[in-house]
């Protein structure tokens, strides 16, 4: 399969290009991303085929049928860490919570959020990749507090590969900067910024576009590659937990193979969401999709009133962090779909100069018959992690945010699948606090105060984190990136 651009050709780039090609440099003409030309259309044959498959052997054969120029050797050991993760034998639990909610749990890979569902087998791909051509990379990856950790594990000491990770200096949990900070291979480089996630990944689009640093990379024998959801070897592992979760709902009989379920998603980015889109595509009998989002909601605005407006608006910092998000990458890949390259570029351009595009009506009905939207904020996000738990479920900020979106959104008699995206381990302050009532309490407090009150073990991987030296302690001023990543490669 070839790999196509969703803001059209400029001439230069070449009009299609391989898998590899594809995630090995993931910025395409005009600033645009690359998209699969055509999917494989599977059928509900391909369903009812791995009823009782592996989560490995279901993954093995979705992507065989996107037919990637990737040896089957590097994919096998790819696709081997999901061994690694809590049960070996199924890396993606499906917990029912009520008669029609589940929750697909995809945070129990080793930094326990859902990043790793994609990041660990890409990492492995990626590096195969750059070995096989007998080239070196430089990875870069903005983070909002769970894909620089990702990232990090899953490059760590890999041969060929360097590191650059971003993170907003302050936007992210303890855990979350702890898991960072304290990684010491020498092919990784972590640099907090003074700034937003936005800044972190605005920073990222820059670079990777930008001529001159990619000359000065070329000097010593680097490319520049990137480890963020814009790159496709990403998404293409997270349609595969989509159908995973669905043929779970079958084999636990909560619902009958072909009938139609909601996947219910906490969304920043928009990559796990877009999974499921082009799942469903596929294969998935899907009534609707249902994004969730924190109080930067402009995923909700976007799918409920046509608009993209950005004018007025400024990240706010959340009890959901990874979700604190203005420019949502993903999208640009939905609009594609609908919408064509012209259109695609347009929009882009439009969000690129003013700050805001807007779809027209046809359009939005177009996004509407795929998508429904809401938004939870901080306060209600509590409440619904303290009615789970009293209900024996304990979730973490993120995972609120569809629980609020279930009850608004779900409004057929259909199943809803909900994602659950990060562990109680990562946001424990906030959880804590919709538990006991403490307030400000340090993340191993938190920790403590959660496992105790839950009967749950901290996991030793994010107890070890507080013994950990740190090792990178770099922050700066925006402004300041380029010169730092170049001083460490
Ligand atoms: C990254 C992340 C999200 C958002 O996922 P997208 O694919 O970027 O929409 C939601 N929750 C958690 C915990 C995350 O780490």
């Amino acid at each position: 399969m070839k790999f196509i651009e969703t803001r059209g050709n400029d001439g230069i780039h070449p009009t299609k290009v391989t898998f590899s090609e594809a995630i090995l440099n993931p910025i395409a003409s005009f600033g645009g991303i690359y998209v699969p030309e055509e999917l494989p259309t599977l059928g509900e044959a391909f369903l009812s085929k791995h009823l009782n498959s592996s989560y490995k052997v279901l993954a093995k054969d979705l992507l065989n049928s996107f037919e990637i120029d990737v040896d089957e050797a590097i994919i096998d050991e790819a696709l081997a860490l999901y061994d690694h993760f809590d049960d070996s034998s199924n890396p993606v639990p499906v917990v029912k919570v009520k008669d029609d909610l589940y929750v697909s749990e995809l945070y129990h890979g080793p930094t326990r959020a859902f990043k790793d569902m994609a990041l660990q087998p890409f990492g492995v791909v990626l590096s195969g990749v750059a070995a096989q051509r007998d080239e070196k990379y430089l990875i870069l990856a903005a983070t909002s507090g769970d894909t620089g950790p990702a990232a990090l594990e899953t490059f760590k000491n890999r041969k060929g590969v360097q590191v650059a990770c971003m993170y907003p200096d302050g936007g992210t949990s303890d855990v979350q900067r702890l898991q960072m900070v304290t990684e010491d291979a020498p092919n990784l480089k972590v640099i907090g910024i003074k700034g937003d996630f936005d800044d972190a990944q605005n920073a990222l689009k820059s670079l990777l576009g930008s001529t001159t640093f990619k000359a000065k990379l070329k000097e010593k024998g680097i490319s520049l590659s990137a480890a963020n959801s814009v790159n496709f070897g990403r998404i293409i592992f997270q349609t595969i937990y989509h159908i995973h979760s669905y043929l779970e709902l079958v084999r636990q009989d909560a619902i009958k193979m072909g009938e139609k379920v909601y996947l219910n998603v906490p969304s920043g980015n928009f990559g796990n969401a877009l999974g499921g889109y082009y799942a469903q595509k596929m294969c998935l009998p899907v009534e609707k999709i249902i994004i969730a989002s924190n109080e930067n909601n402009v995923l909700t605005k976007l799918i409920n009133s046509g608009k993209y407006d950005l004018r007025d608006s400024s990240v706010v910092s959340t009890t959901s962090p990874a979700m604190d998000i203005l420019k949502s990458s993903n999208i640009e890949r939905i609009l594609y779909d609908l919408f064509g390259s012209k259109r695609t570029k347009e929009l882009m351009n439009d969000l690129d100069s003013n700050n805001c595009y807007e779809l027209n009506s046809n359009e939005l009905t177009a996004l509407q018959e795929m998508f429904s939207a809401d938004f939870c904020n901080g306060d209600e996000g509590k409440k619904y992690i303290k009615d789970a738990f009293t209900n024996n479920y304990l979730m973490d900020p993120h995972t609120a945010t569809c629980f609020k979106a279930y009850e608004t959104c779900a409004t057929k008699n259909i199943v809803t699948i909900a994602y659950s995206t990060a562990e109680w381990t990562k946001f424990s302050p906030t959880i804590a606090n919709a538990l006991t009532g403490e307030v400000d309490a340090e993340d191993i407090t938190a920790l403590e105060s959660i496992s105790k009150e839950a009967n749950v073990a901290i996991p030793s991987m994010i107890k070890a984190l507080f013994n950990k030296k740190i090792t990178q302690d770099t922050i700066i001023e925006k402004e300041n990136i380029e010169e730092e990543i170049l001083k460490f490669i």
